[in-house]
């Protein structure tokens, strides 16, 4: 497998993805923005587009969905839920479900949060897993949830499905927000070394050479990921949050980036 990560350049910031089997050359476009771009990537690259898969319904995760469609007669599949909100769903993804396209892979998580209909990808086929993590969980943050979401949802989806995930497994977001949501984390926990190093490593990146981080980094220094750090419950409290549950926190936290 590789994957052609390409960054939008919109107000969104947005990060679309093409996964290739190197073997077979075919390929699968992730949440397709700009339909022409993610064509002309997997031209260069020698693949063919055989799926187009949607995380959630999202303008900004779906809108190149017909150019990519109309070149390559590539089936759309998302979530169950998905269909009827993505037009020209052929398929809905059921829970668990395994997507195999030449060596690669995949099982479906649905994480419900950001949208009820939201999904991952986790490879099955790579030695270090990947997680295709669409407006879920990004570097440093967690979705929002204040676009058709639910925060308990969201609180839920963090804490059984991607909790579980192993440190090794290799984060690909939606969206290119680390540098700000690292600025979010030192706000939450001032004194985080690993908040404040990959902070002073990133801020002079362009979003096209952003690190790709593992979800054991991810543990390090995303507040959605640390709702038990001592720091962090005592920011909020000294905030007036008096946080009793790892449930409140997590939406004392969301609450508090919503407005930040
Ligand atoms: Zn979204």
């Amino acid at each position: 497998m590789k994957v052609v990560r390409l960054y939008m350049n919109n107000r969104l910031r947005n990060f679309n993805y093409i996964i290739g089997c190197e073997k077979t050359g075919q390929a699968i476009a992730l949440d397709p923005l700009d339909g022409d771009a993610v064509l002309a990537a997997a031209e260069a690259e020698g693949w063919q587009i055989k799926l187009i898969i949607n995380t959630h319904e999202h303008h900004d995760h779906i809108e190149g969905n017909p150019v990519v469609q109309a070149v390559t007669g590539a089936p759309i599949w998302a979530s169950e839920y998905a269909v009827g909100k993505i037009p020209n769903v052929a398929k809905g993804l059921v829970a668990n479900e395994v997507i195999e396209l030449g060596s690669m892979v995949f099982k479906v998580l649905p994480t419900p949060g950001h949208t009820p209909v939201h999904v991952c990808l986790l490879t099955l086929s790579e030695e270090i897993p990947v997680l295709f993590s669409g407006d879920t969980l990004f570097n440093a943050c967690a979705g929002n949830c204040f676009n058709g979401g639910n925060v308990d949802e969201m609180y839920e989806t963090f804490q059984q499905v991607l909790a579980p995930l192993p440190d090794n497994a290799i984060l690909y977001p939606g969206h290119d927000y680390m540098k700000t949501n690292l600025e979010f984390s030192l706000v939450c926990e001032p004194g985080n070394q690993d908040a404040q190093l990959w902070q002073g490593h990133v801020k002079n990146l362009s979003p096209e050479d952003m690190p790709f981080m593992t979800l054991g980094q991810e543990r390090l220094y995303n507040p959605f990921l640390r709702l038990e750090s001592p720091q962090l419950l005592a920011k909020l409290e000294a905030s007036g949050d008096m946080s009793t549950s790892s449930r409140a926190v997590f939406k004392a936290l969301r609450l508090r980036r919503d407005h930040w």
